[in-house]
């Protein structure tokens, strides 16, 4: 009874992997690269989720877990229909600015999705009903993600997972796997040349923590649940590219967690994985910048809920305006962390609730049609406003320049210096 093989079980290529890091940051003569990830076919057992699924029912009697005294709850009933993920056909949303609040307790049918509010940066706490537990990415190393789980009562992760090596996703990580019992770790196999990387490579080392590398039609399984890979390119040539992109299902509700991908993953995605797209709840990519969640990417997903990271009053101008016009034009209910703190979806796989920590003023409504203007522009047009990745530029000189020119150390505006060294895009010629 054994499912499809799982990939690329590389725990002892961790230490090829630093010194492929060293390799690329030029630390080591080119002619010393040779990596070899040594790879073992695993296999998994299929779970049958249909026998839990059925023997599931909603009851609202012991529905949530929740203070709603001091939490804001929106509560969504999904109409039946055939395999469809249909748009909620009820939404109650008493509007109750609060100060704190999590959810006090896991009810054992629930499913629970937290988007942590770590700042600027990306974590997400999964949380199964048989208790099982998976951390998608940590954001920066402030302690947060971290505080989060230990606040929630979280001392082991079962799944983590890296979505790509940027400083906003990874730092976190670190903390967790320095204080918490890890299960395991997953990555996409894209190295970068921060220190920041290498302490994460240092801490799964030290944690020996199993390792693995994430290729798109794995599964990796969350006790009866699965985690199925749309996405996780190691070569794609901007890092937020390599993003791995999951997408988690229970019963009809379902979750799509994209990382920082781009426009590049997310046409890969539609090319390949189109039909496997739609969610009810998307994560929404990089933070709510223009350069992710493409119309065409949108209209595919469908989300009734859209959760986006961002720290408050970033200096990054995420999310984009045209971003979140883009969301509420196809439909989708729009939360984010500088809005509404930490944000938890709490579902038995029929119906979903969202629970916000807190809210501020909605988002002002951009000017129409700059949505389109702003995708037309990527490379090499008038970006002076519009956020900037190392992709823009050809030469590391080039990007430094503009780097100085624009905050240089400590400001950063465009996130160039992931590893705050003061030198930006390194892995540029
Ligand atoms: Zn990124
Ligand atoms: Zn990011």
């Amino acid at each position: 009874m054994c499912g499809k093989p799982l990939p690329r079980r590389a725990q002892s290529s961790l230490n090829a992997l630093k010194h492929r890091s060293r390799v690329l940051g030029g630390k080591i003569l080119p002619g010393l690269i040779s990596l070899a990830l040594i790879c073992f076919a695993l296999t998994i057992i299929n779970p049958v989720r249909q026998n839990l699924l059925a023997a599931i029912g909603w009851d609202e009697s012991n529905a949530l877990p929740i203070n709603t005294a001091t939490a804001t709850i929106t509560t969504f009933e999904v109409r039946e229909t055939n395999d469809s993920l249909s748009t909620p056909t009820v939404a109650v949303a008493p509007p109750s600015p609060t100060t704190h609040a999590v959810a006090e307790s896991s009810d054992k049918s629930l499913l629970e999705v937290h988007v942590i509010d770590v700042g600027q940066g990306d974590s997400i706490l999964i949380r199964t009903p048989e208790g099982k537990t998976a951390l998608i990415d940590g954001g920066y190393d402030n302690g947060r993600a971290l505080a989060y789980l230990q606040a929630e009562g979280v001392t082991r992760i079962d799944v983590m997972v890296a979505s790509h090596p940027h400083a906003d996703h990874i730092g976190g990580l670190v903390e967790v796997l320095t204080a918490l019992s890890v299960g395991e770790v997953w990555t996409s196999g894209a190295t970068h040349t921060t220190g920041t990387y290498e302490r994460f490579l240092d801490a799964i080392i030290a944690a020996k923590v199993p390792y693995y590398e994430a290729r798109r039609g794995d599964a990796i399984p969350l006790g009866s649940l699965n985690l199925n890979i749309l996405h996780s390119d190691p070569n794609a040539s901007e890092l937020n590219n390599t993003s791995v992109v999951l997408r988690l299902a229970y019963g009809r509700i379902s979750f799509l967690f994209t990382g920082d991908a781009e426009h590049a993953a997310e046409y890969e995605m539609l090319a390949t994985v189109r039909d496997q797209l739609s969610a009810t709840v998307l994560k929404v990519a990089h933070h709510g910048s223009y350069t992710s969640s493409s119309p065409e990417f949108l209209a595919a997903v469908q989300p009734a809920v859209a959760i986006y990271s961002a720290g408050r009053d970033n200096t990054y101008g995420h999310p984009h305006p045209g971003t979140i016009q883009a969301l509420r034009r196809i439909g989708a209910t729009v939360y984010g962390t500088d809005e509404h703190g930490t944000i938890v979806i709490t579902t038995d796989g029929k119906n979903y609730h969202v629970q916000t920590e807190y809210d501020r003023p909605p988002i002002q409504a951009p000017p129409t049609d700059t949505w389109h203007d702003s995708i037309s522009l990527i490379p090499g047009s008038n970006l002076s406003i519009a956020d900037r990745d190392c992709s823009d530029f050809t030469t590391q000189a080039e990007a430094q320049a503009f780097f100085l020119a624009n905050g240089g150390p400590g400001r950063d505006p465009h996130r160039l210096d992931g590893d705050n060294d003061g030198i930006a895009c390194e892995r540029l010629p």
